[in-house]
């Protein structure tokens, strides 16, 4: 039934629909009345339609933007609790043959570093990631079908799966690379990839076109229709973003939430996740060049939103954003964090050298993943280093209906406390083992299910005699 006559990206990103819900934001913001009605059905917890959330995101009301903010942190601690997903992004090459204008990697850029990982330096990487603890990656790439061909991504997925250093693992390569074939995403499929991950950038088209100049990234459509393609190669975990600073968010925003629409409605299932991505200063870019800067205040408006607009699809943040913001929007329903994160190609193995900067933008969050680690759980969060939902075929909507059948207690807690405790064996600091031991020990009172929890139990006491990778 799905996938009969998917209407085109011009049909589901209108560009008229979204300025009607921009109208129907600006002319409701304190439409108190209004704005009571769709916060009783948001707290029905089966999400708002782009045209709800838009009036939330543009709330004027005083005490109802306290209650948005209220109702998006129940949502995230009903559905979420208090795991959060950790993950690293890795870079394999930054040759690219777009002109995209906010990326240095763009192909005009001549004086920054272009490299691309070998196998042998990516089993360095991988294994320096190893041991910092990661077991769930992102691949990053440029577009530039010479030196990072599809089958060059399959053959670095290929090796990563394979590397065993001590008790590392890589469980799961999620892949950021760009618009694609349905048959390249099918061999994507077929090397064991989690989740597909495109930024749609904007969705407004005329300033897609005017951002992405040259090369294969300026086609709209292709672009945009990208996850359709993904979804008819048998990926059914995709994630969705836009790069905020780019374009007027509101629009974005509207844009984002009509293409899970789209997904849910012709795919069966909605976006796995929603990345937040915010401009950032790279080698040869000035963010405020792009006048379309979005303040903390609104970045926290514009998270608690899509929680409340779509509580079953995850929510990532990456070390672009500083310490102090990432807190401030974990609360409101984030659900996955990078930590310790490399933005170069190489980087990871040990420093690059400065005259060599491949970077593709300054991070703002610097801290290790120990320290990131740490600082969760004195926050009372459970950093998880679980990846077995789309290893036990928990994809697509079978993660959702896990999701909305409410035994993640009994399924994401015990994982997220077994790959918690492997990461503070093999890899935490003394201080960071100390508190962590802690927060298990009280957090497998929030198991339900006493067979689960006595199998838990019996599993961390093993995990000194070397028993690794036991999940639900
Ligand atoms: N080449 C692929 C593509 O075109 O989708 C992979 C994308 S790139 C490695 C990952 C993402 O980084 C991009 O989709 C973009 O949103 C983001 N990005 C690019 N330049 C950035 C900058 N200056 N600051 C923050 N994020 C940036």
């Amino acid at each position: 039934m799905y996938n009969v006559m998917s209407p085109k990206a011009e049909e589901f990103i209108s560009h008229e629909e979204i300025l009607d819900s921009l109208e129907y934001g600006e002319k409701n913001k304190e439409n108190r009345e209004l704005i009571d009605r769709i916060l009783a059905k948001a707290r029905e917890r089966r999400g708002l339609s782009h045209r709800e959330a838009m009036v939330l995101l543009d709330c004027e009301l005083e005490d109802k933007i306290q209650e948005i903010f209220a109702l998006a942190e129940q949502i995230k601690k009903d559905f979420y609790g208090n795991r959060i997903v950790m993950f690293a992004p890795l870079y394999l090459s930054n040759y690219c043959v777009n002109g995209c204008e906010y990326c240095p990697y763009h192909a005009k850029n001549k004086h920054i570093a272009r490299k691309k990982l070998t196998q042998e330096e990516i089993v360095k990487e991988v294994t320096a990631l190893q041991d910092m603890g990661h077991k769930r990656l992102a691949l990053e790439a440029g577009e530039d079908p010479v030196h990072n061909p599809i089958e060059y991504i399959l053959e670095c997925i290929h090796t990563i799966y394979g590397i065993r250093h001590k008790n590392g693992a890589i469980r799961r390569v999620n892949v950021n690379i760009a618009a694609t074939t349905v048959e390249n995403y099918r061999k994507l499929k077929e090397a064991g990839i989690g989740t597909y991950i495109l930024f749609q950038e904007t969705y407004h088209r005329e300033s897609y076109e005017k951002l992405h100049p040259t090369g294969p990234k300026h086609d709209y459509a292709y672009h945009t229709e990208a996850m359709d393609r993904a979804m008819e190669g048998g990926i059914d975990d995709v994630g969705l973003g836009v790069l905020f600073g780019l374009n007027n968010y509101r629009y974005d925003f509207a844009g984002i939430l009509m293409h899970a629409e789209h997904l849910e409605a012709y795919k069966g299932v909605g976006p796995h996740t929603i990345s937040v991505p915010r401009l950032r200063r790279a080698d040869d870019i000035d963010p405020d060049a792009f006048d379309n800067g979005i303040t903390d205040e609104t970045f926290a408006r514009i998270v608690a939103c899509i929680r409340i607009a779509v509580p079953y699809t995850g929510m990532i943040v990456s070390t672009r954003e500083s310490q102090s913001c990432r807190e401030k929007v974990l609360h409101l329903g984030i659900s996955q964090i990078s930590g310790g994160s490399r933005t170069s190609v190489g980087g990871y193995a040990g420093p690059e050298p400065e005259e060599e900067n491949s970077a593709q933008f300054d991070v703002s969050d610097n801290r290790t993943l120990d320290q990131v680690v740490k600082w969760l759980m004195e926050m009372d969060y459970v950093p998880s280093f679980c990846t077995a939902c789309y290893r036990e075929g928990r994809t697509g909507d079978r993660f959702m209906t896990l999701l909305k059948s409410g035994q993640i207690v009994n399924c994401c807690h015990p994982n997220a406390l077994m790959t918690l405790k492997e990461y503070l064996e093999d890899y935490a600091a003394e201080e960071t083992k100390a508190i962590g031991d802690k927060l298990i020990e009280k957090e497998l009172d929030v198991i339900t299910n006493p067979k689960v929890k006595e199998k838990v139990v019996d599993y961390l006491k093993n995990i000194h005699n070397g028993q690794r990778d036991f999940r639900f």
